[in-house]
């Protein structure tokens, strides 16, 4: 049996201590790469997860019971001309500061955090641990492509009672990844559960969030839609998201709608790129609210953003078994651009002008 995570070897820990953070990087059990896939499937797999696995984090803690904490996800890619080059960190540590601050915690320093994730991919990296970059990927838009995820987050100290945590740690984990959803283009349906409330948590990275959208999602998934689409938790009637990507509708007049942020939307890094690379085209651009009905009256292209699914084709929405198709169920040519400039630029294809790219 293939074990759900493949942990590469270096990991980094700080601890918030009363005089500040104080950083480490671990490096667990390993072998070389070569030798790691010569253990066969099983071997391979059972000493990747043992790697996730960490003795003195406390068991009960206020992550562990109340779901207490936050977290980023940001990928370093391969780069055409080799190494490689992490996507816009600076935005992802000022996200996870803004997190722990809402969530009370002393917040992580920005400079800290960017350092922390690429010396992990860089440490790892000099074991043997990264993808390679193959010119093949270039034949379908990357849709086939790997990079390292990264993921940093938080976990509360001990305790059993509800509380905040006044001494959290940061970890950081790496991990390979390929494409995020297996098909070039998806159908997803609106679901009726309520991802985030007003003066909530929905604007946080907060573990707490993501279990309502595991609910809808695996409902989604057992209705045969790829992926759920949350409405406000007020009107039920405007589009907010996806389960943990945004999403934007490109209309027949020519607008580029994506919801505006607020308390129940995640201010994704990867929208707000989008966003820049559309105006870039001189394509009209809106952040504000979108009905359901406009959706299905209006728009002719459809698509959801995120550090996995980049920028994911919708190919038609179902709500109240009403089905929406966009563009006639082909990619739209608008959604095609954006999500090819985006890729070009993240794996080195297309000149870096907007210096988002972080060299490892
Ligand atoms: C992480 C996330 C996104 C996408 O954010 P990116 O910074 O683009 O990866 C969107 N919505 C939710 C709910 C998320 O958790």
């Amino acid at each position: 049996m293939a074990f759900a995570l493949k942990s590469y070897p270096v990991i980094y820990r700080s601890k918030y201590t009363a005089d500040g953070w104080k950083g480490a990087y671990i490096e667990k059990t390993h072998k070389t790469p070569e030798e790691e896939a010569a253990l066969g499937e099983t071997g391979r797999s059972r000493l990747e997860n043992s790697r996730n696995y960490y003795d003195d984090m406390p068991l009960v803690n206020y992550t562990s019971q109340y779901g207490l904490g936050c977290f980023e996800g940001l990928k370093a890619l391969p780069q055409k001309n080799g190494g490689l080059a992490i996507f816009r960190p600076g935005r992802n540590a000022v996200r996870f500061y803004m997190s722990m601050k809402g969530l009370y915690m002393p917040p992580f320093p920005e400079d800290e955090f960017v350092k922390a994730c690429v010396e992990t991919v860089k440490r790892n990296a000099g074991l043997g641990f990264s993808p390679r970059y193959n010119a093949a990927w270039e034949k379908d838009s990357f849709m086939t492509a790997d990079s390292v995820y990264i993921r940093p987050f938080t976990i509360a100290e001990g305790g059993i009672g509800v509380n905040l945590s006044r001494a959290p740690w940061v970890m950081i984990i790496t991990t390979p990844v390929s494409a995020y959803f297996s098909a070039d283009k998806s159908d997803a349906v609106v679901t009726e559960r309520i991802r985030a409330t007003p003066r909530g948590t929905g604007w946080i990275k907060a573990a707490s969030n993501y279990v309502i959208s595991a609910l809808a999602k695996h409902e989604a998934a057992e209705a045969g839609y790829m992926e759920c689409i949350f409405l406000d938790p007020v009107e039920r009637k405007y589009i907010e998201e996806g389960s943990s990507c945004n999403i934007f509708f490109y209309l027949k007049s020519g607008e580029l709608v994506t919801p505006e942020l607020g308390d129940t939307i995640l201010p994704g890094i990867t929208r707000a790129s989008l966003l820049e690379l559309a105006e870039d085209r001189k394509v009209k651009t809106s952040e504000r609210k979108i009905s359901i009905e406009e959706v299905f009256s209006e728009a002719k292209e459809c698509f959801v953003s995120g550090t996995a699914a980049g920028a994911t084709p919708i190919e038609s929405l179902t709500w109240q078994g009403k089905k929406a198709v966009f563009n006639g169920g082909k990619v739209g040519e608008l959604t095609a651009e954006l999500r090819d400039t985006l890729k070009g630029i993240q794996y080195g294809t297309l000149p870096d002008t907007k210096n988002w790219m972080t060299g490892v």
